[in-house]
């Protein structure tokens, strides 16, 4: 597959690996409109697609197993310096948030959480305890470091949940390495779990006082939670060389797939004064241009996409958790999520470990390279 990211045939092609997450029934849902053929296939009552994905989550499946199987395996890929993206797509109502950030409000983390008794923790308490108990783990000659940062995508606007002063609207660049960045975002440095679910908390207070001034905008609004890994490992003591590794988790609560699917009934004048989201809609054609090995990938036509840009088709793990409602009051938003999720499983990435040797280890290498040189030169 072609992609802007400049992979070869010779590294290690890895679909985007796509899960299927089914909410508990509420009143309002109606008689179930879901068949569950295999751990792995489900149908539609009435429609005869059979629909796959990597692993399907019905409506009993408790946290801690969808964090496994989802996220699990992808901690100590993070330590080795993978960047790895997890994120939660559904119409609204359908378990995103509960997924991603968890439920039950998050004042009362701490006491729960400290006992291991928090069943509604999401993947982001799970994924930073688990990330320490692998950081436990290395060698102790290896220095590590952990930063966390917070944004929220809203009408097309970048906004730092951790900062203190607003900047408005953060812009986006690309670094040296190609690589997209958000400036000044802040990167807070934390130094265990408590930390991060104080950040955490923080984030979600400045998130909910912009909610509650706008009717909806939670639902129409795209949250990305950033963990950065850095390690340090010196090579040689004497050559002062070390190996610098970065790895990073994103962890993405999706706005409501229901605005596109409404929006796209509408003309496009309708469409621009009703402020759809251009993320989310922008999501979609990214996807598709990338199924269909299309010469032109339209990531920089929104903000969620260019920050997407490397989680799709570039060298990021990615995993999808695509949330429905299991009643037949919400068939046509779970068919477009079906057809969404499914279509996203043809995309492929190339994961690459973000590895490089410090300034000053490169600086001897040139040395040492010269000294050869001259060397050979005068022999
Ligand atoms: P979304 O973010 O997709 O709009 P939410 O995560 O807010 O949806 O979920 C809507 C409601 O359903 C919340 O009250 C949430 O706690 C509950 N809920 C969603 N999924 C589950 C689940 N798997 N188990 C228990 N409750 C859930
Ligand atoms: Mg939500």
């Amino acid at each position: 597959m072609s992609n802007t990211s400049g992979t070869t045939k010779k590294q290690k092609l890895a679909p985007v690996r796509v899960f299927l997450r089914i909410r508990p029934t509420v009143e309002q849902d109606g008689p179930s409109a879901i068949t569950y053929l295999t751990p792995k296939e489900i149908c539609v009552k009435g429609h005869s697609k059979t629909y796959s994905f990597d692993q399907i989550f019905d409506e009993k499946t408790a946290q801690n197993k969808v964090y496994k199987t989802v996220v699990g395996s992808i901690i100590a890929d993070v330590v080795k310096g993978y960047n790895c993206t997890v994120f939660a797509y559904g119409q609204t109502g359908t378990g995103k948030t509960y997924t991603i950030l968890g439920g039950d409000t998050l004042n009362s983390k701490d006491e729960k959480f400290n006992k291991d008794e928090d069943t509604d923790a999401g993947i982001i308490l799970r994924a930073s305890k688990h990330l320490y108990d692998e950081l436990d783990k290395i060698d102790s000659s290896v220095q590590y470091t952990v930063t966390v940062s917070f944004m929220e995508i809203y009408n097309e606007e970048i906004r730092d949940l951790l900062s203190d002063k607003e900047i408005l609207p953060l812009r986006i660049y690309e670094d040296k390495t190609k690589c997209v960045r958000v400036k000044n975002l802040q990167e807070v440095t934390v130094l265990n779990i408590w930390d991060i679910l104080n950040l955490l908390k923080k984030g979600c207070e400045k998130r909910q006082m912009a909610s509650t001034l706008m009717n909806n905008r939670s639902s129409r609004s795209h949250t990305v939670f950033t963990i950065n890994v850095s390690t340090i490992q010196t090579i040689s003591v004497a050559g002062n060389i070390s190996n610098i590794i970065c790895g990073k988790l994103s962890l993405i609560d999706l706005a409501g797939s229901e605005n596109i699917a409404k929006s796209g009934s509408k003309d496009q004048r309708a469409r621009e004064a009703s402020n759809i989201n251009q993320s989310l809609l922008t999501l979609g054609r990214v996807i598709k241009a990338l199924v269909e090995n299309s010469s032109h990938v339209p990531y920089r036509e929104s903000k969620l996409t260019r920050i997407l840009q490397d989680s799709l088709g570039g060298k990021t793990k990615t995993a999808i958790i695509a949330t429905i409602s299991p009643g037949m009051s919400s068939l046509d938003e779970t068919l477009n999520t079906l057809d969404y999720a499914f279509s996203a499983r043809h995309v492929t990435n190339c994961p690459t470990i973000n590895l490089r040797t410090s300034a000053t280890a490169a600086a001897v290498h040139e040395e040492v390279m010269r000294l050869k040189r001259d060397l050979f030169a005068t022999a």
